[in-house]
């Protein structure tokens, strides 16, 4: 079955379209059970979204959503105790959450908290003592709001997709770059992809396309799912050397949105930023940099002196900023992983799962359904319009 049909042919049991942190996921899952290719447009995987993180585990994540709070969940396991042979990194680093908000806002925090409790997260308010004593540079103006979640943590994001890549290569899977997916068909219950580099035939295709997965889809003559990628810019500032940051916590202010944390001696700094965009190689705007630099310097004792370097990355999300986990109802053989938003990279080894088990057994895995999730949740059935029920008249 696997066999190469001609120089220029390969083919496969699964062929993965984009080398991200997705179809890695998915990839490493799928090469258990069969011969896995994955196609990457770019020279190196991981180029668009998922090297351009900001790297944060965190079960909170956007206000404590109950769905997304499930795949972090899920993926926690696999973080914290990768297989032996995976990495010889540690995946996660504990890195403290503190959530502030300027005076006269607490009541924002308030509400977070309780969101919080809902899904079974433990966070407390800290007084100023404790808050000089974890991040001595805050303003004066946040420290009376400051809520404390203790589990969040940095993600090695590198190690993790290079553990996936590298498990792939070692089952007798392909990472194949400069390798453009431009056309799809499906013949005789196969999908036959063009690229430059030649042609790749497989039953099963999984579009692991971030921000490109409506193109793919139109190439396969498939209706498009509305992803929609929205831009937003990291900045990496310089501290004094004075400073030791590492122990420093990851800041979330809930009033504006934006976020920071310390990274190899200096602050890693998101405005928090959502422009619609092209998928596109993004790139950061200096509004946006200023943006990073003037928060920044609102919520500490800092004067920003110098910005290091900046990027900017997309966040592929769907109308209702779930992820699109399934196969397609147009086509055979042709899934979707897509719109991992801001939280691709912490909820990667559960979506790698889920994918593996639809794929292979046409249901969820068994632990996950025990936490709550239902296919329907992540299905793309969800965002096709709604056929009306046939009324009789009388
Ligand atoms: C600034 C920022 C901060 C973030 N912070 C976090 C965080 O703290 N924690 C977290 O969990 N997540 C975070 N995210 C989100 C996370 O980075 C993404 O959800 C994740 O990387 C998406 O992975 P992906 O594989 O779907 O996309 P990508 O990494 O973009 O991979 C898709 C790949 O498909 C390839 N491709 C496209 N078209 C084709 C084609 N036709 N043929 C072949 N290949 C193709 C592309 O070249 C690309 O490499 C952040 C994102 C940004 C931008």
């Amino acid at each position: 079955m696997n066999k190469s049909v001609n120089s220029n042919q390969k083919t496969a049991d699964f062929i993965i379209i984009g080398g991200g942190i997705a179809g890695a996921a998915a990839g490493y899952e799928l090469s258990k059970i069969g011969k896995v290719i994955i196609l990457e447009k770019e020279n190196l995987p991981g180029y668009h979204s998922t090297s351009r993180s900001s790297a944060i585990f965190q079960k909170s994540y956007h206000h404590g959503d109950p769905l997304l709070n499930i795949l972090v969940c899920a993926s926690e396991d696999f973080l914290m105790n990768p297989p032996d042979d995976f990495t010889s990194y540690p995946l996660l680093s504990p890195r403290p959450l503190m959530y502030i908000v300027p005076n006269g806002k607490r009541s924002k925090l308030e509400a977070l908290q309780k969101d919080l409790i809902k899904i079974n997260i433990d966070s407390h308010y800290i007084d100023h003592a404790e808050v000089k004593k974890l991040l001595p540079i805050l303003d004066q103006n946040y420290q009376d709001n400051v809520l404390l979640e203790q589990d969040a943590a940095d993600i090695d994001v590198n190690a993790l997709h290079q553990g996936y890549l590298n498990h792939i290569k070692a089952h007798d899977g392909e990472i194949i770059t400069n390798a453009e997916v431009m056309d799809l068909k499906r013949l005789r219950n196969q999908w036959h992809l063009k690229t430059k580099v030649g042609e790749f035939i497989a039953p099963i295709v999984v579009n692991a396309a971030g921000a490109w997965v409506d193109e793919v889809a139109r190439h396969a003559n498939i209706t498009p799912i509305n992803i929609e990628p929205l831009r937003r810019t990291v900045i990496m500032v310089t501290l004094p050397k004075t400073l030791c940051p590492d122990h420093w916590p990851l800041v979330m202010d809930i009033d504006k949105g934006y976020y920071f944390k310390p990274d190899s001696g200096k602050i890693l700094m998101t405005p928090g930023d959502s422009h619609l965009s092209p998928p596109l190689d993004a790139q950061p705007e200096e509004i946006d940099i200023a943006y990073g630099a003037h928060y920044l310097e609102n919520a500490t004792t800092l004067t920003v002196d110098k910005i290091n370097h900046s990027w900017a990355g997309l966040r592929n999300y769907v109308k209702d900023g779930y992820p699109v986990v399934g196969f397609d109802p147009e086509q055979d053989g042709f899934f979707w992983l897509a719109g991992q938003g801001g939280f691709g990279i912490k909820t990667a080894p559960a979506m790698g799962r889920i994918s593996a088990a639809l794929i292979k057994d046409g249901k969820l895995p068994q632990d996950i359904l025990g936490l709550g999730l239902t296919e329907d949740q992540i299905s793309i059935n969800r965002l096709k319009p709604k056929v009306p029920a046939y009324k009789t008249t009388s």
